[in-house]
């Protein structure tokens, strides 16, 4: 039996599961898909947004400035990376000139410091390939670009570290209370007790509210399209560039990715059925939309597009909540942007203010914060990487031509927590397969080194998890 279940992979899950590892407490996560961060936490924009956008006095600006702050450190301490390149939201009229200085007052409401309306001549300092036709932008020094994969997986990888257990292709069907004592049971059947439970299931997080009765909270999908860049364009722009927001949202943006690979969109469609399909005609209006903000987009260097699905409350804000109906149930649901840069901000409150107010937390003195550093092999110096290779010569061997990746890494990504299961799950830890080429190469080696690891036939190795086999047999 757990003290805590946490339901749910993704960003707010990671972080809240390893808050509570600061505790002494039994906790375990339940994720429906082969590996963690498969939702919203995979594919999104990566920007810590300054803390501009969210009307004062709700949730989302609440925890997107304090999570803002937080970054930094918390990144440092779980090797993750993050720059802190700033944003700049680019006015084209007089009319979104004086949004701007709405939108700096707004933020001043909200708690953000060192933003500045600046005018053409300085924008074009900043960003010399910016669109002639803009007039001036908010400047926000403290917004900010992580990995986002990179981020959700140190959470969840340290948290196991500090002794949580992680149950994958565990989808929750059912949760029935007797007594004090939870059963959750998966979809297949198996159960897993605890005496708490936390919901973070993004996209269903409505679902799992009404297994415990809430049946007020409606969690929609609204699907957005990106372009991504090779990082031969990484010094194309280094701020975030964002268009004055309208009623309709803040739009599409461009921007450096933490890895500096170009990002570009992304697009705003609400859906009946979630899908992560790319449309000729979303990507139409994101190459439209990066043509109107900048000039020379290098355009011939995409290298892929894809798609994230956002699910939005119809409350217009995060709920985060104890159940009305259930107690010992915790929502964190509808946790749409800006959830990724608030996400350690929303753990510190679950943990301390819900869960502190629920059960008596007790320090874990063991509880160690620090990961390694997410650094990549091709970053160190010729002297470390001769060390290392001496020590385990797997680290000579190049797999991934594109990104430089090495037979090492892989094997790391294998073994260490969240082990990667999948070779999407070794993309996301390693970079394997991010490059130029999209695994075209690497793609057969780097499954071959899953196999080994893993003591599984090859054709047992999936692109990510069931019902995605890379080949069906062997022929010879
Ligand atoms: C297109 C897009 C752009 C964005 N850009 C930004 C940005 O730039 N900055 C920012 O701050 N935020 C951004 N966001 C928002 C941010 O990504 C989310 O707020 C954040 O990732 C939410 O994390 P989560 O853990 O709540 O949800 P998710 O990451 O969706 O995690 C939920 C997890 O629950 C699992 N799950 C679902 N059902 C079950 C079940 N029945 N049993 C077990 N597990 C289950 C899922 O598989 C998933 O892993 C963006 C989002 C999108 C989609």
């Amino acid at each position: 039996m757990f003290d805590v279940i946490v339901i749910g992979g993704g960003v707010v899950g990671g972080t809240i599961l390893r808050e509570l590892t600061k505790y002494k407490l039994s906790v375990c996560l339940l994720e429906k898909e082969n590996d963690v961060c498969m939702g919203q936490s995979k594919a999104n924009s990566g920007i810590v947004h300054a803390g501009f956008d969210a009307a004062p006095d709700t949730l989302k600006a609440k925890f997107n400035v304090l999570g803002n702050m937080m970054m930094p450190a918390y990144t440092a301490e779980l090797g993750v990376k993050f720059v802190n390149n700033g944003s700049l939201v680019v006015a084209f009229s007089e009319g979104e000139m004086q949004t701007l200085a709405q939108l700096k007052e707004r933020g001043e409401k909200n708690g953000v410091s060192d933003m500045e309306i600046i005018d053409q001549e300085q924008l074009r300092a900043l960003e010399p390939n910016i669109s002639e036709e803009a007039m001036g932008a908010l400047h926000a020094k403290t917004g900010g670009i992580v990995c986002p994969y990179g981020l959700t997986i140190a959470a969840i990888g340290n948290a196991m570290d500090n002794g949580a257990k992680l149950y994958t292709d565990f989808e929750v069907g059912a949760i029935d209370k007797n007594g004090a004592v939870f059963t959750v049971r998966s979809t297949k059947g198996e159960t897993v007790e605890g005496k708490l439970v936390i919901n973070c299931a993004g996209l269903a997080s409505g679902k799992i509210a009404a297994m415990v009765g809430d049946n007020d909270i409606e969690v929609k999908a609204r699907k957005g399209e990106y372009i991504l860049l090779d990082r031969e364009s990484g010094d194309f722009v280094s701020h975030t560039l964002f268009f004055t927001p309208t009623e309709k949202g803040k739009g599409i943006l461009v921007t450096q990715t933490a890895d500096r690979n170009i990002l570009l969109g992304p697009t705003s469609e609400e859906m009946e059925v979630a899908s992560t399909d790319t449309t000729a005609s979303g990507l139409a209006f994101v190459i439209e939309k990066v043509r109107k903000m900048t000039k020379n987009a290098p355009l011939f260097n995409t290298i892929t597009s894809f798609a994230g699905v956002r699910a939005y409350s119809s409350r217009h804000d995060f709920i985060i909540e104890e159940s009305k109906r259930t107690a010992g149930v915790i929502h964190c649901a509808g946790i749409e942007s800006p959830g990724l840069t608030s996400a350690p901000a929303i753990a510190k409150y679950v943990v301390e203010e819900l869960v502190g107010n629920i059960v008596k937390l007790e320090r874990n003195e063991s509880f160690n914060g620090r990961r390694k550093a997410d650094h990549y092999f091709k970053d160190l110096s010729n002297e470390e990487k001769n060390e290392i290779i001496k020590n385990d010569p797997s680290y000579g061997r190049i797999v991934c031509r594109c990104e430089q990746i090495t037979e090492g890494e892989i094997v790391r990504a294998v073994r260490e927590n969240p082990p990667a299961k999948n070779v999407d799950a070794v993309k996301r830890r390693t970079r394997a397969g991010m490059g130029r080429c999209q695994g075209g190469f690497c793609q057969p080696h780097v499954a071959e080194i899953i196999a080994r690891e893993l003591g599984i036939p090859f054709e047992q190795v999936t692109k990510n998890g069931e019902g995605s086999a890379l080949v069906t047999g062997v022929s010879k």
